[in-house]
C-alpha cells in the first residue's frame, strides 16, 4: 500500500514534524510522527507546504518515497556533473586522468587517487567540477531508461586522427536523449595525422555545429597526453555550468544515483553513489534499488573517511545489504523497517516482472511450436 510515516514526510520536505502533524490535524487526520498516512493524504500535505510532487518511476510512486521537489528558495548553487564519453581509444581515460591532476584541494595526493568511478576537482578559483567515468556507458543508459539523469554536461572526446566513429555517434545520442549539452574535446592534437577540421565536418552529419562553424556547441582542441588544453576544457565546462544555473537543496535528506558497485572481499558491498539532492550522512539508512543498509562508512574519492556529502559529491558507501545496479536511484529513509519494506517491495516487483517475461517468452514459444 502507498503509505509514508509522518516523520519521513517531514524529513523529505525539510519541515518540522510538529508542523506536519499540525497540518494533518487541520485536515482532520490525527497522527504521530511514527504513524503512516496514505499517499493521497501525503500528497495533500506536500502541496499545502508549497512543494510540488513529481511522480517518477512506478515503484516509487506506490511507496511515495521519491519525487518531492524542493522550493526554489531552498536551492543553492552546486557543482556541475560531467560525463566524458566517446569512441574507444579516443582518450576518455587519458583525459579524465589528466583533468584529475588539476585538483588543487589535495595537492600532491591529487595524483594518487584511487579509482571510484567518479571524482571531484577543486580549481584554483575554488570552483568545483565532478567527473564521472562511465565504463561502457552502462550506468548512463540504465539511468536514462529510468527517466533519471546524473550528468549535466557531456564532454565528447573525438580523436583528431580518427574522427567520428560508431561510439561517438552513440554518445551523441545519449547526450541528446538526456538533454545534456555537449562540449567537444578534439583530442590527440599532438599526433601528426591530426585533422580537427575533419572532426568538425563529420559532426555536422549528427546535428552538432561547433562554435567555430557558427554553431553553439563549444569545442576545444586538446592533447590529453601532453596535457594541452586542459584549462580550456575546464573553462568550457564552467561556462556551460553557468548557463545551466545548476542548483540543489543541500538541507534535506539525500537522494541520488548509484554510479557503480561491487562486492569487495574485505569490505563487503561497496557502492559509489552521486549525491544529487540533500546531504548524505555517515549514519543514514539508505535504500538503493532493491538493496538497503545503514551506512557504515562514507569515503571520498581519495579513500578518506568523511562524515557527510552534499549535492554533486561522489562518495563510496559501505554497509549495503547487496550490490545495487549502476544507475539505480538511492534515497535515505528514516528507519530500518521502512528500508526493508521498500527493498522487499522492489524485490517482489522485480521478481514479478521476471516471471511475467518468462511467461511471455513461453507464450511466443508455444505459438511457434503450434
Ligand atoms: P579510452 O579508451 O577512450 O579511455 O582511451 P585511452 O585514454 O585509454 O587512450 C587510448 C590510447 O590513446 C592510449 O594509448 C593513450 O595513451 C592514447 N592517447 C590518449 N590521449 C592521447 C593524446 O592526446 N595524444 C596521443 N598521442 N595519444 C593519446
Ligand atoms: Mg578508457
Amino acid at each position: 500500500p502507498e503509505t509514508i510515516t509522518v516523520g519521513e514526510l517531514a524529513n523529505r520536505m525539510a519541515a518540522r514534524q510538529g508542523e506536519v502533524i499540525k497540518m494533518l490535524m487541520k485536515m482532520g487526520v490525527m497522527a504521530t510522527a511514527a504513524q503512516s498516512i496514505d499517499g493521497d493524504t501525503a500528497e495533500l500535505v506536500v502541496s499545502e507546504f508549497g512543494h510540488r510532487i513529481k511522480r517518477v518511476a512506478d515503484n516509487d510512486v506506490e511507496l511515495g518515497i521519491e519525487g518531492i521537489e524542493d522550493k526554489p528558495e531552498d536551492l543553492l548553487p552546486r557543482p556541475p556533473v560531467v560525463t566524458v564519453m566517446g569512441h574507444v581509444d579516443h582518450g576518455k581515460t587519458s583525459l579524465l586522468d589528466a583533468l584529475r591532476t588539476t585538483d588543487v584541494a589535495h595537492g600532491e595526493a591529487g595524483g594518487i587517487t584511487q579509482h571510484i568511478g567518479a571524482y571531484q576537482v577543486t580549481l584554483s578559483s575554488d570552483q568545483k567540477v565532478t567527473f564521472i567515468d562511465t565504463p561502457g556507458h552502462e550506468a548512463f543508459t540504465s539511468m536514462r531508461a529510468r527517466g533519471a539523469s546524473v550528468t549535466d554536461i557531456v564532454v565528447l572526446v573525438v580523436a583528431a586522427d580518427d574522427g567520428v566513429m560508431p561510439q561517438t555517434v552513440e554518445a551523441i545520442k545519449h547526450a541528446k536523449a538526456a538533454s545534456a549539452p555537449i562540449i567537444v574535446a578534439i583530442n590527440k592534437m599532438d599526433k601528426p595525422g591530426a585533422n580537427p577540421d575533419r572532426v568538425r565536418n563529420e559532426l555536422l552529419n549528427h546535428e552538432i555545429v561547433v562554435e567555430s562553424m557558427g554553431g553553439d556547441t563549444q569545442e576545444v582542441e586538446v592533447s590529453a597526453l601532453k596535457r594541452d588544453g586542459l584549462d580550456r576544457v575546464l573553462e568550457a565546462i564552467l561556462l556551460q555550468a553557468e548557463i545551466l544555473d545548476l542548483k540543489a537543496n543541500p538541507n534535506r535528506i539525500a537522494e541520488g544515483a548509484v554510479i557503480e558497485s561491487r562486492l569487495d572481499r574485505g569490505r563487503g558491498s561497496v557502492a559509489t553513489v552521486l549525491v544529487q539532492k540533500g546531504t548524505l550522512n555517515r549514519t543514514d539508512i539508505v535504500v538503493a534499488g532493491a538493496h538497503w543498509g545503514r551506512v557504515r562508512a562514507l569515503l571520498d574519492d581519495h579513500g578518506k573517511q568523511i562524515k557527510k556529502a552534499g549535492p554533486s559529491v561522489p562518495v563510496e558507501i559501505l554497509g549495503m545489504s547487496g550490490v545495487p545496479d549502476a544507475g539505480a536511484p538511492f534515497v535515505v529513509v528514516d528507519s530500518e523497517n521502512r528500508a526493508r519494506e521498500i527493498s522487499e517491495f522492489r524485490q517482489r516487483k522485480a521478481h514479478e516482472k521476471a516471471t511475467a517475461m518468462q511467461v511471455a517468452a513461453r507464450g511466443t514459444l508455444d505459438q511457434m511450436l503450434a
